[in-house]
């Protein structure tokens, strides 16, 4: 079992590797994004108080995304958890850190996904997925084979994200430089830093992170 974190931009391609690393090694992919997109959309009021925030770009109060991943990592997953879009800031870095000291697990890596803003402005603002299943698609490097049906599981839910416009993206690279970014030299400094060259084909990144997973 291999606790890992998926860090790096927005569009640097976590959530489509950590799709991935479910698949292969039966890890948990617990994605604070996706949790706090539920919770607004099922109308929590917690949902509600975010929404603004989230689709301005912003990112929301470390109380709550820690609550959430609190939430979570209580007992432990089979294949281990994959960590996406948190931590983000070091609070949250030093909150992961007590929280799975506290009930006995490790982290065992941390995959830095570098890639350049060009690239992220181009895969950000093409980018779908799949309401039901999850799968990511994109206009114009990735579209389904039959427009508005998803390859994997036939649905048509395919939605586009409220904060995958040009405005909001420009708000999440500050806030990742500025926030996130610090991240790299907390990790490199505690030994657990690897990195990969996100903007790779999908499969040489996925072929990279289990290179570094079956070092651990
Ligand atoms: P993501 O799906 O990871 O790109 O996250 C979408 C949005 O959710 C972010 O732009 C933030 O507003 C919020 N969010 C997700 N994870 C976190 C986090 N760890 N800390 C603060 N805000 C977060």
């Amino acid at each position: 079992m291999v606790n890992i974190i998926l860090l790096g931009p927005p569009g640097a391609g976590k959530g489509t590797q950590a799709k991935r690393l479910v698949d292969e090694r039966a890890m948990v992919q617990l994605s604070t994004g996706d949790m706090l997109r539920e919770a607004k959309s099922s109308g929590t009021e917690m949902g509600r108080r975010v929404a603004d925030v989230m689709a301005r770009g912003q990112l929301v109060t470390d109380d709550i995304v820690i609550g959430l991943i609190e939430e979570k990592i209580g007992q432990g997953a089979g294949g281990g958890f994959i960590f996406d879009g948190f931590p983000r800031t070091l609070k949250q870095a030093d909150a992961l850190a007590a929280l799975l000291q506290k009930t006995g697990q490790t982290l065992d890596a941390v995959v830095e996904m570098q890639v350049d803003d060009a690239a992220l402005v181009a895969r950000i603002t093409g980018r779908f997925t799949c309401g039901k299943c999850g799968e990511v698609y994109h206009d114009k490097t990735r579209p389904t084979k039959v427009s508005g049906t998803c390859d994997v599981c036939g649905s048509h839910d395919l939605k586009r994200r409220a904060d995958d416009n040009e405005d909001a993206l420009k708000t999440r690279l500050m806030e990742y430089y500025k926030k996130t970014s610090p991240l790299i030299g907390y990790y490199y400094a505690k030994n657990q830093l690897s990195t990969v060259d996100g903007l790779a084909e999908m499969d040489s990144v996925a072929a990279a992170i289990s290179k570094i997973l079956d070092k651990t």
